[in-house]
């Protein structure tokens, strides 16, 4: 048995730590409150109803993924057992446009059941994670490596980063770790862009076509869902992701600023429900410039592999086959 430390508990380092922990002792830390990463499901509060002030536990609203898909035969084989144990189910088949589904393109699009993140939660059962526990260095000791956290210090034969890249270099760098400069630069290439996510409460229905989700051709929307009919939530909340152009533009600006314009270009059925509605500042929410591999397995190093939904090809399939390569690139 050897000891392997899991930087990140979204997809990629969950899928490589299931692998790892067939044959080594395998510690998962993340700096959430909980698994998942971008596979991210919140619950609203009921605080800022009218008669409500104290607030209580409100409906919940996918706010990072919204479904997955699946390209490879690798990933379907997965997503179908995952499907037969009731932990994600077809949502919709086709593509998304401004007036519900659209044109058909072979691929199913799939939802966690009942929410994106449960999937997170189950695959993390059996696995030693520790959420709430921020890295903030690493730095190779003789053969190993030193995971240094806001909770303490580990130790570990080999070291799987699948924080978003920059985040991953930024470790390294406070640890006074220098990439050999073929890696240094092909990481450094990786692009990713930012995305605001809304998520309001409505006092009626949203007016959304089944299944629930529209795509608007133009900006400043890219993407909008009804959690209710979704079936994460048992009333109408809606979650807006904002384009990129608006996003760069509104990044810093109070929850009410960005809620305005979105909700106005939105025209939902129901009315929203302000002082009940969150943001979350997804700083690196997609790839858009990804490293060719699907892993990268650091060069003269103690053994280290980058991995992640970077590398190789996007989205939760390409986080998944991302884990998988890592694990196998260390086992
Ligand atoms: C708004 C949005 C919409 C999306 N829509 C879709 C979609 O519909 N379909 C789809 O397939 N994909 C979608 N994606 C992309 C998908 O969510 C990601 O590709 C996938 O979840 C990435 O998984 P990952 O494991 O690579 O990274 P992450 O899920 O980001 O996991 C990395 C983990 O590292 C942790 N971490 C980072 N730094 C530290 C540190 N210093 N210490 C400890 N832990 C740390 C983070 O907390 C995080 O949990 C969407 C993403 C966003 C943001």
């Amino acid at each position: 048995m050897s000891s392997i430390v899991v930087i990140g508990a979204g997809m990629a380092g969950l899928t490589a730590a299931r692998a790892l922990a067939v044959r080594h002792q395998v510690l998962v830390i993340d700096k959430g409150r909980g698994v998942g990463g971008r596979m991210a499901t919140r619950r609203l509060s009921t605080a800022g109803e009218p008669g409500n002030r104290a607030g209580g536990v409100g409906p919940s609203a996918d706010h990072g993924a919204q479904f997955l898909t699946t390209h490879t035969a690798e990933f379907a084989a997965t997503v179908a057992e995952w499907q037969a144990q009731g932990l994600v189910a077809a949502w919709f088949h086709g593509l998304v446009g401004p007036h519900g589904v659209g044109a058909a393109d072979g691929h199913v699009r799939y939802r966690g059941v009942p929410t994106m993140n449960a999937i997170a939660r189950h695959l993390a059962r059996g696995l030693s994670v520790q959420v709430g526990t921020r890295v903030s260095a690493v730095r190779p000791r003789g053969r190993g490596w030193v995971v240094e956290t806001d909770r303490g210090v580990h130790e570990a034969q080999a070291l799987v980063m699948t924080p978003p890249v920059p985040q991953s270099l930024d470790l390294l760098t406070a640890g006074g770790t220098a990439l050999a400069p073929d890696d240094a630069a092909a990481l450094g290439a990786v692009r990713y862009d930012p995305c605001l996510a809304l998520m309001v409460p409505l006092a009626g229905p949203s007016g959304l076509p089944a299944p629930g989700a529209v795509d608007p051709a133009a900006g400043p929307i890219e993407w909008m869902a009804d959690n209710q009919i979704k079936g994460v939530a048992g009333e109408p909340v809606v979650t807006i992701h904002a384009d990129a152009a608006f996003t760069l533009a509104a990044w810093d600006a109070p929850v009410e600023d960005v809620a305005r314009p979105l909700l106005a270009a939105a025209a939902l059925a129901g009315e929203p429900i302000l002082t009940r509605a969150q943001l979350h500042r997804w700083r690196y929410a997609r790839p858009v410039v990804l490293h060719p591999e699907a892993c990268l397995v650091a060069a003269g190093l103690p053994p280290l592999v980058f991995a992640g939904d970077a590398f190789g090809r996007p989205a939760v399939e390409g986080a998944a086959l991302s884990g998988a390569a890592a694990a196998a690139a260390l086992t």
